[in-house]
């Protein structure tokens, strides 16, 4: 593709744990004429996502499923499809986004145990070890990185214990703020659901939810007594319209967004390029900048750097500052963050993302203002 001529309109860094920047590549794609979701060139495009979504995940036989939508839709699709009414989940909780997860579950009639990490921390894996002994679960949750915490959980070790306890049981992972800022190998760990969306490390604006899921979680639901009880979100619906994007011919359930998928197509295209270094862009932008704000006298929420983030970073805000005056002050230089969200320490700390064309192309200097802003953000 050539090198794009959009022009951004000027903006102050979006820097919360997505939406995230967007390169003009993807701004471009979405300004095309729509085509139709029918047509030779769209379902190329559209089975391109698929492939490259494999990509990322480093999957050779899990199935995408590239539906209009948010983050939230993956649950309602694993909470109707995976689980039916009375089977048992068990969610391995880092914090607000298990909390959600594990509510969709219920919705759809699962009965849910949760293994609760305390805050800034992760589930030991004795605990987990140990919930997997005491009853049977269909599928076992775990939040990759807890966005209202900035926890990042070792979902491969995870993966380990599940199948070495219950060797059935589906292991879901929620990666919609760590798909393609941090590494997950799919098929090596033997992961059976990735769920996620376009809008955080995936570098597209919002509007997609995307999951893989693996041929024993097809398997699954294949065998299902019960039929599904969501109507968007079935599998029974949408499985034969990837399959049909997936061989190369139109297929139509309901009509996909197809704008936001050659945006989505877009930023694959970069996201493909490279993506070890990608991953390793994001661990030096994440050392550099918590480096600045330790030093500046914020602390991590945290507890350990080996279990922090490397896509955003949640801090607590120094003695004697307010992130309502904080926030602020980061946005008068230049950067948009997001204040706290996990409900026993809302008002103590700030979010910040990095992920994306902000850490990976150096030549905007994104990280650079971060530094600066934070710098700013405590002068007396
Ligand atoms: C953002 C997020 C979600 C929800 O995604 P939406 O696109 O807002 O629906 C779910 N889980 C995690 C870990 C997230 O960061």
């Amino acid at each position: 593709m050539p090198e794009s001529k959009i022009q951004q309109a000027p903006h102050k860094i979006l820097a919360i744990p997505g939406p995230i920047e967007v390169t003009n590549e993807v701004l471009d794609a979405i300004s095309q004429p729509p085509m139709s979701h029918v047509s030779p060139g769209f379902v190329k495009i559209f089975r391109e996502c698929m492939d490259m979504t494999r990509q990322v995940l480093y999957t050779t036989t899990g199935m995408p499923f590239i539906i209009a939508g948010s983050g939230t839709l993956g649950w309602d699709e694993v909470s109707s499809n995976l689980v039916e009414p009375g089977e048992a989940a068990l969610v391995v909780n880092t914090g607000y986004f298990g909390d959600g997860f594990s509510d969709c579950l219920r919705a759809y009639g699962a009965s849910v145990d949760h293994v609760r990490a305390p805050l800034g921390d992760v589930v030991p894996s004795i605990e987990i070890e140990k919930a997997l002994k005491k009853r049977k679960y269909k599928i076992i949750v775990v939040t990759h990185v807890d966005t209202s915490t900035g926890v990042l959980s070792d979902v491969k070790a995870v993966a380990k214990i599940a199948r070495k306890v219950s060797p059935e049981i589906l292991v879901i992972v929620d990666g919609v703020c760590s798909v393609a800022s941090e590494e997950i190998r799919m098929d090596d760990w033997d992961i059976d659901v990735v769920l996620t969306a376009s809008q955080k490390g995936l570098g597209t604006p919002p509007g997609l939810s995307i999951l893989v899921a693996s041929a024993r979680a097809i398997k699954v639901f294949e065998n299902r007594k019960v039929p599904v009880t969501s109507y968007y979100a079935s599998w029974q619906k949408w499985l034969p319209i990837m399959r049909a994007y997936d061989s190369g011919s139109p297929a139509y359930f309901a009509t996909p967004p197809v704008n936001m998928v050659y945006a989505y197509h877009a930023s694959l295209k970069q996201i493909t390029v490279g993506l070890e270094e990608r991953f390793r862009a994001h661990q030096r932008a994440s050392e550099r900048i918590k480096a600045v704000a330790k030093q500046l006298g914020y602390t991590q929420i945290p507890k350990r750097p080996s279990i922090a983030a490397n896509g955003m970073t949640a801090i607590y805000v120094p003695d004697g500052f307010a992130p309502k005056e904080i926030i602020p002050r980061l946005t008068e230089h230049g950067i948009v963050v997001a204040g706290g969200l996990h409900k026993e320490v809302k008002d103590k700390y700030i979010r910040i993302g990095h992920m994306g064309t902000s850490v990976v192309d150096e030549r905007r200097g994104d990280v650079e203002t971060i530094e600066k802003a934070l710098k700013a953000s405590v002068r007396k």
